[in-house]
């Protein structure tokens, strides 16, 4: 991957329509995105990620702001002047058309030597692995397959920027995950930036070398994968990335105290007052008798390989712990245990 921006949002702004039903789809957005990197924007529905990926498309025109392309600027660029392609969430294949006559549409309408379409073609769908379905009609194939023609068509032009518009939300779980590592390998593979939007927050892990979370317009934080997990910037982030336990507590001389009445010393920052711990459940340890803080279980969720058990602090605020099911005997409702904080992971955060 190198340095150099692929693109570049400068404080971009969307309000769709005028007057009292004004809605503000983006609020002022900054984003610089690597060339050769797997990027995605990740947020719940209706947080303004469509239409930021629109914007860099030129499906939409910002009301303000910029949108730089390798320097260049493309704000009002039509769509089709700019290297970008986009895979969205319907196929939209065309049902008539083989599927390398499909691959090779985009070319064809751009005058391409049919050389060049044929070439251009054979390559991508060996990228995809659908060599030996040159020659089928799209509704012979699975969903799977028609997303990889999709993809294939896509690609087909080589594009320098791929956006992909929640691409795998069709699929069923297990054809999702083997599409992930396939879009993965896609992209190491071709070098190609891919911009990817998604509300689903284990493929945003899974999948990116870094991540945008959004909220109701705004850009909350950008990060690798690691980072955003394990140093989330507010609540909102801690909560819509994997699973999080928040605790209240007070900030005096140098620890934090909570609800129960114990303290910690943990990494403060320059937080003072009232402040929220965000704590993961694998970094709850259940202890000894006296070696942390008493608890009683409340609920217990098996899940295979890891088994959940909500605890109850003395003051009832509530934990959830994950521990591995093969680690000791399995704790029942009402069981009285010592619940160990890892401190120095806990996350403290505004309250
Ligand atoms: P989803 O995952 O549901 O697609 P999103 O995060 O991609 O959501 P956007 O589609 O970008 O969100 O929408 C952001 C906001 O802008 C929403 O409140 C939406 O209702 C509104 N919006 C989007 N497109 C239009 C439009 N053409 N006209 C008016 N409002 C729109």
């Amino acid at each position: 991957m190198s340095n150099k921006y692929a693109i570049k949002a400068q404080n971009v702004g969307k309000i769709y329509g005028e007057g009292a039903s004004a809605v503000t789809a983006l609020g002022d957005v900054s984003i610089d995105i690597r060339q050769g990197e797997f990027f995605t924007l990740l947020g719940p529905s209706g947080c303004g990620k469509t239409t930021l990926l629109r914007c860099i498309a030129g499906f939409e025109t910002p009301t303000s702001g910029k949108i730089l392309l390798s320097g260049r600027d493309i704000t009002y660029t039509p769509p089709n002047q700019r290297p970008v392609n986009t895979v969205f969430q319907s196929y939209a294949l065309f049902p008539h058309l083989t599927v390398s006559e499909n691959v090779g549409f985009g070319l064809k309408m751009q005058g391409k030597s049919r050389a060049e379409i044929d070439a251009a073609t054979k390559r991508v769908l060996a990228l995809v692995k659908l060599s030996d379905f040159a020659d089928r009609l799209p509704q012979q194939m699975s969903g799977g397959q028609q997303q990889r023609v999709a993809l294939a068509r896509a690609l087909a032009p080589a594009p320098e920027v791929l956006l992909l518009d929640e691409p795998l939300s069709a699929l069923d779980l297990k054809l999702r995950k083997e599409m992930q590592s396939e879009l993965k390998r896609l992209q190491v593979e071709t070098g190609i930036t891919f911009i990817f939007v998604t509300h689903d927050q284990e493929e945003a892990l899974t999948m990116s070398d870094r991540i945008g979370v959004m909220s109701a317009g705004q850009l909350l934080q950008v990060g690798t994968p690691r980072e955003i997990y394990n140093h989330p910037v507010n609540r909102f982030v801690a909560d819509f990335i994997g699973e999080t336990n928040f605790l209240p507590g007070h900030v005096q001389d140098g620890k934090v105290r909570i609800g129960s009445g114990d303290q910690f010393e943990v990494v403060l920052g320059d937080k003072t007052g009232a402040v929220t711990l965000a704590i993961r459940p694998e970094q709850i340890a259940i202890g000894a008798p006296g070696s942390g803080l008493a608890a009683k279980v409340v609920e217990t969720t098996y899940l295979g390989t890891d088994t959940h058990y909500t605890v109850a602090l003395s003051d009832d605020s509530r934990l959830i712990v994950r521990v591995q099911s093969n680690m000791g005997a399995a704790l029942e409702i009402g069981d009285a245990l010592d619940v160990v904080i890892d401190a120095q992971a806990v996350q403290v955060l505004e309250a």
